[in-house]
């Protein structure tokens, strides 16, 4: 499904728990990778600006300097800033296949051969399309090569739990060889409880998830997969043709099934409040101030698509006649787009999540 081959670069993996585990994991291997074989002791990851928080995080937790480089104007990886931020410390390069912002799919090919040259790894963020990409390719829809067809391609990401269809706490990371998983491993060998190795970042780990990742990888099969992504994608093409007609919107980038959009002359967070008010739940996006809906099976069915296309034109209106309307999400995004100092905005959501907590 993901161009793997057997021998000697036998493509090989773990179960994890999310695709933000299979990620941390991933950046961790890098880091060890690259200590033991390069003597690298301040590791850099390379990544375009719309690369997973997961990397923030992974940088955040293992001390790994994040370069984030900023996008083109179709919200694709700039190769050519992408090659001029990799130094002598990068120990991997990532593209995302597609980006969870803009649902755009990175020159993969181009930046994966920028990694092989300088011998650094290079991770493919296929946690959104790795259980889509492949099917969508079959169905003739336009998709670059993004997989371990690619040389350069030295680890993916895959989220079962997301388009395979597994309940939440299954991922996947794969690496392109055993050498590499092997500095995913965790090793104690002094330890008065014995011999202690583990594989991923859990302890106990659930066993139950696992089987019912295969049960429902099995239950599915090729045939449910490829009929799954005809759906969505057809479902997709009928909500990006929707955007398009309404004058007032225009579509980020060039996206498959998770589609961004946003406004020139309307307050994009308002048009989100109005959808939410509909049962629609979008994800806000910024820099530049967006929102996206990632469409799923559920958005196949008949006449959702429609009915989503109608209620934004509604939105549209409503926020033309009303631009100044309070309450919602809106000023709370309006506003934290402009604080400068950013320490303010993470208050914010510190106290978000207490808030949570408290109730
Ligand atoms: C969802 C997603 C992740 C993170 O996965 P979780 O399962 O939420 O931890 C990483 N990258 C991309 C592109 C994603 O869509």
């Amino acid at each position: 499904m993901l161009g793997g081959s057997t021998g000697e670069d036998e493509i090989c993996g773990t179960v994890t728990s999310g695709g933000t585990e299979s990620i941390l994991l991933a950046m961790k291997t890098y880091r060890d990778w690259a200590r033991e074989k390069s003597g690298i002791m301040a590791p850099e990851m390379v990544l375009p600006s719309s690369a997973h928080a997961a990397f923030d995080k992974a940088a955040q937790y293992f001390g790994i300097k994040i370069v984030r480089v900023p996008v083109g104007t179709d919200f694709r990886a700039d190769v050519a800033a992408m090659k001029e931020a990799i130094t002598d410390n990068t120990v991997v390069v990532v593209g995302s296949a597609p980006s969870f912002p803009h649902g755009v799919i990175d020159p993969i090919e181009e930046l994966s051969e920028l990694a092989r040259e300088r011998g650094t790894g290079f991770h493919t963020d296929a946690c959104l399309g790795g259980f889509l990409l492949p099917w969508a390719e079959r169905l003739g829809y336009k998709v670059p090569p993004f997989d371990f067809r690619l040389p350069g391609v030295t680890s993916v990401s895959v989220d079962t739990h997301k388009y395979g269809y597994a309940p939440k706490g299954t991922s996947v990371i794969l690496y392109r060889g055993w050498e590499l998983r092997r500095f995913q491993y965790f090793k104690v060998t002094d330890w008065s409880g014995g011999l202690y190795v583990s594989p991923t970042i859990a302890g106990s780990r659930p066993g139950g998830l696992i089987a019912a990742c295969w049960a429902a990888m099995v239950s599915m099969g090729e045939s449910g997969y490829l009929e799954a992504a005809r759906r969505i994608l057809q479902a997709a093409d009928e909500i990006k043709a929707g955007i398009s007609s309404i004058a007032e919107l225009h579509i980020l980038g060039e996206p498959l099934w998770n589609i961004a959009f946003s406004s020139d002359t309307l307050d994009i967070y308002r048009v989100m409040d109005f959808m939410s008010g509909r049962g629609w739940s979008l994800n806000p996006l910024q820099r530049p101030p967006a929102v996206h809906i990632c469409v799923t099976l559920r958005h196949a069915q008949a006449g959702v698509a429609e009915r989503f296309i109608q209620d934004l034109r509604a939105a549209v209106e409503h926020v033309k006649k009303n631009p100044q309307q309070e309450g919602g999400m809106a000023p709370i995004y309006g506003m934290a787009a402009t604080i400068p100092d950013r320490k303010v905005v993470a208050e914010l959501l510190d106290g978000y999540l207490d808030t949570l907590y408290s109730v």
